[in-house]
């Protein structure tokens, strides 16, 4: 497996950190970061990635949804193709690096790869996602969705703050909404996906390490449980004669995170909100919803984490002598990255002296948007203090560096 000299990758690393700073000052908000879906501000991001990409000796375009692309050619026009990248896009206020950084890694590792004159076996194509946040049209993953022959049509009707339809957005932005699903790659021509990412989480600092091999994209499944009571007066309704719900709710809340704790392979469960009404001091509530948001590192953890906390929801509520009711709001499967991509990242994690651990994303990214047509891959870097979506998003340049090395000698090694 080769490993790449230090000073070159110090050289890239710093130049990947610069360059982050270069697009967090294209911003639609004053002294704070914000990149949304077809603005102004993700045409110059596109255009200022791609005038870096063709230094490195890329050829470039822009996709039918957005997207910005860079490809370092193999010698040999049949090879196949693998993809790296991730989003270009921002949440308000955000930090850095989320997903940005892994956009300017990847170009730095095609930028070394054209320095060295290397043929590569297959094509290199970058891709800088244009949404995956979904900031303006609360849907997310539209960019790696739209790869994957994914896009919706419905979501050309959806509409920003201001009423614009993403058709209209399109068309101002220079691109047309009858051709969006040309984006699909064909699948024939791609191997696999890879994507580097902060983790934007605090296991990796916990165990005191760079760098992180993901094992899988955690589902998830949303929903609002409603308990249905009866409203009283609070001073006149004895306590042994109350359909009370807020109790119920608080009841169930704690139980769910008693079951999540008892999982063994780290499932998650949130309670966001309870949701009581009328909400009034002096009036026993007769409807509380309560926010459910689960997620396992497989389909059958989650089925069973969900059964444990329906079967104690049914409980409160027959014991109260409520009234009980899910509605799902959000459902995504799991997705496993490819063990061969997880092997060869280990290996290359080894070879440069890192003793990475494979952990599961609790978060959603790109990657898995992209598994419905290839393996996918993905290498998490360190986030100091767990803290991501946030102006304090950090990295440690160190673990920048060793991510380049890593994912090139990760690169080196497929033929
Ligand atoms: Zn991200």
């Amino acid at each position: 497996m080769q490993t790449l000299d230090q000073t070159v990758v110090k050289h890239h690393g710093k130049r990947a950190l610069e360059r982050c700073q270069s697009l967090a000052g294209i911003s639609e908000m004053d002294g704070a970061i914000l990149r949304q879906y077809l603005t102004p501000e993700h045409k110059r991001c596109n255009q200022l990635v791609a005038i870096w990409m063709e230094e490195a000796g890329m050829d470039t375009w822009q996709d039918e949804v957005g997207n910005q692309w860079g490809c370092l050619a193999s010698d040999n026009p049949g090879a196949k193709r693998l993809v790296i990248g991730s989003h270009l896009d921002t949440v308000p206020n955000a930090g850095a690096f989320d997903g940005i950084l892994g956009v300017l890694l990847a170009i730095e590792l095609a930028d070394i790869a054209h320095q060295q004159g290397i043929n590569l076996p297959f094509h290199l194509d970058i891709v800088g996602f244009c949404d995956e946040e979904g900031t303006r049209f609360a849907t997310t993953l539209i960019g790696s969705k739209a790869l994957a022959g994914n896009f919706d049509p419905g979501w050309l009707d959806l509409t920003d703050v201001n009423g614009v339809s993403m058709s209209e957005a399109l068309t101002a932005f220079g691109l047309s909404p009858e051709d969006v699903g040309n984006a699909r790659l064909p699948k024939d021509d791609v191997f696999g996906y890879l994507e580097v990412h902060i983790e934007q989480g605090p296991v990796l600092e916990a165990a005191d390490q760079a760098l992180g091999v993901v094992s899988a994209i955690a589902g998830a499944k949303r929903a609002v449980i409603e308990f249905i009571g009866q409203s009283d007066h609070a001073g006149t309704t004895p306590m042994d004669m109350r359909k009370d719900t807020t109790v119920a709710a608080a009841e169930l809340t704690i139980a769910i995170e008693q079951i999540a704790k008892q999982c063994q392979h780290n499932e998650v469960a949130t309670v966001g909100y309870i949701n009581a009404k009328p909400g009034v001091a002096n009036v026993i509530s007769g409807y509380s919803a309560v926010s459910l948001d689960a997620r396992a590192q497989s389909d059958d953890d989650l089925e069973l984490l969900l059964y444990k906390i329906s079967r104690t929801a049914k409980a409160i509520a027959s014991e109260r002598q409520l009234e009980l009711s899910w509605q799902w709001t959000h459902e995504a499967e799991t997705v496993a990255c490819d063990t061969k991509f997880q092997q060869q990242l280990l290996a290359a994690c080894h070879a440069n002296g890192e003793d990475s651990p494979v952990l599961t994303s609790g978060a959603g990214h790109d990657a898995m948007a992209i598994a419905p047509i290839c393996p996918v891959g993905m290498l998490f870097i360190r986030s100091p203090g767990g803290i991501s979506h946030h102006p304090a998003e950090s990295v440690i340049p160190e673990d920048v560096e060793k991510a380049l090395a890593v994912m090139y000698s990760a690169i080196s090694s497929i033929d």
